[in-house]
């Protein structure tokens, strides 16, 4: 009865295939990376078959005895590469932690202070998205659009108006650090709590780079652990607050927003904060010296790379107005058929314009960073996406150029062991 084995095996060669496209193209994409073969292999492990609800030695279901000593040293590992007192490996991706927090450090129609979307603020930060859960009243921060950061006086005002229970911090377009120690005394003045959205930083963060968020005055992190952290699809939360805070986060947690967490996931997340633990900090320098050179030398040949009062960027993040050059969605669609992947992005110009046709777009160098590339390489980079984007050379002969440049870069650095993340794993016989 084997009526659908076709479509099943329809599915493997996508997966194939996709492996084999991703293989050949230079990926730029911020919010991607990919895994180290330690982590890949937790992945397929039985952890992913079964239930852990709840936290460790406190389990609803039998069978936790070797999940138990997992999560536990997974929660130690997250301590020590934050430095920090908290931490909760269970949530199951960025905006999931967040709702974590959302749901134990707030109540319905309270008031909270947030990042505009307009200034790289994420969707969960949004009326529309997570936040818009509680009915939350949100407060924007006003944007400085020259220098691509929160204007400082101007989100002391808000705060000092609105007089908030929560203040939240961090964007999807994270250039710069997020002015919280600048605001500390603004925060103890109206004695609100402070929540920092580190999903696009937390690799630089637990490299010791960009900023160090619990030092400045945050309560707690939360965080996609896949984009600058280089491992699986997962959350986390990370803290620095008393305790009956940190027991209302981890009640949102559990059983606010999830029932079962994911058990192959976290231990793929354990390894990937050991790794950082060894081999971080120099991921993270590279990383912002890659994204920090890539800016340069586009704006040299021509691309009109934001924030350039500021030095482009301080992240592994860089946006550009690519209006002269076709808009975003032609330059991304553009470049995708010469295999560098990369996505529009709406940037500050374009205050109500629809995000589907948007200015700008946004490019990160962690991924690349992740496979090897250097200074040079960057810069060889920079050079072919604008002779692609000038029509100084053929589509066919860009990707040509393109395929040629990442057959150098296919093996995962700063991690345990040597592996190609591309190659495939037959387990079905
Ligand atoms: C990516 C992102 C998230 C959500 O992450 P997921 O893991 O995709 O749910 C939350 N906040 C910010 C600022 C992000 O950039």
């Amino acid at each position: 009865m084997n009526n659908h084995l076709k479509d099943a095996m329809e599915i493997r060669t996508l997966a194939r295939e996709h492996n084999r496209l991703f293989e050949e193209s230079v990926p730029l994409i911020a919010s991607e990376n990919v895994m180290s073969p330690l982590a890949m292999e937790m992945l397929l492990t039985d952890f992913g078959h079964r239930y852990a609800e709840g936290l460790p030695h406190e389990r609803y279901y039998q069978g936790n005895f070797f999940v138990d000593q997992m999560e536990d040293k997974v929660t130690e590992l997250g301590k020590k590469l934050f430095n920090a007192p908290q931490f909760d490996p269970r949530p199951v991706s960025g905006t999931n932690a967040n709702m974590a927090v959302i749901f134990g450090l707030t109540k319905p129609l309270e008031r909270i202070c947030a990042p505009d979307l307009s200034g790289g603020g994420h969707i969960s930060a949004a009326k529309f998205g997570a936040l818009g859960f509680r009915g939350l009243d949100i407060n924007n921060y006003p944007y400085d659009e020259e220098t691509m950061t929160i204007d400082v006086e101007g989100a002391r005002k808000t705060i000092l108006e609105a007089k908030p229970n929560l203040c939240l911090f961090g964007q999807s377009v994270f250039l710069f650090p997020a002015p919280i120690k600048e605001l500390r005394d603004t925060f103890q003045e109206v004695g609100c709590k402070v929540w920092y959205d580190g999903a696009h930083v937390a690799g630089l963060i637990a490299g010791k780079k960009f900023q160090d968020p619990l030092r400045e005055g945050a309560d707690v992190i939360t965080g996609s652990t896949h984009k600058t952290l280089p491992g699986p699809q997962h959350g986390m939360v990370v803290g620095n607050t008393d305790e009956k805070t940190w027991r209302r986060v981890q009640k949102g947690v559990f059983p606010g927003v999830l029932s079962n967490h994911h058990l192959n996931t976290m231990a793929a997340l354990g390894v990937t904060l050991a790794e950082m633990l060894d081999f971080g900090e120099a991921y993270a320098q590279k990383t912002i010296e890659n994204a920090k050179t890539l800016a340069e030398e586009l704006y040299a040949l021509g691309m009109d790379v934001l924030a350039e009062k500021n030095g482009f960027t301080e992240s592994h993040t860089l946006v550009a107005d690519v209006r002269k050059l076709g808009g975003g969605k032609e330059v991304a669609e553009k470049l995708e058929r010469c295999n560098i992947i990369l996505n529009k992005n709406l940037i500050p110009v374009d205050h109500n314009k629809k995000s589907q046709e948007p200015s700008g777009i946004r490019i990160g160098a962690q991924e690349i960073t992740r496979v090897g590339f250097g200074k040079n390489d960057a810069k060889e980079l920079a050079e072919i996406m604008m002779k692609i984007l000038k029509n100084d050379i053929s589509e066919e002969k860009g990707k040509e150029k393109v395929k040629s440049l990442k057959s150098g870069f296919n093996e995962v650095k700063y991690c345990y062991g040597k592996s190609n993340p591309y190659e495939y794993i037959e387990i079905f016989k």
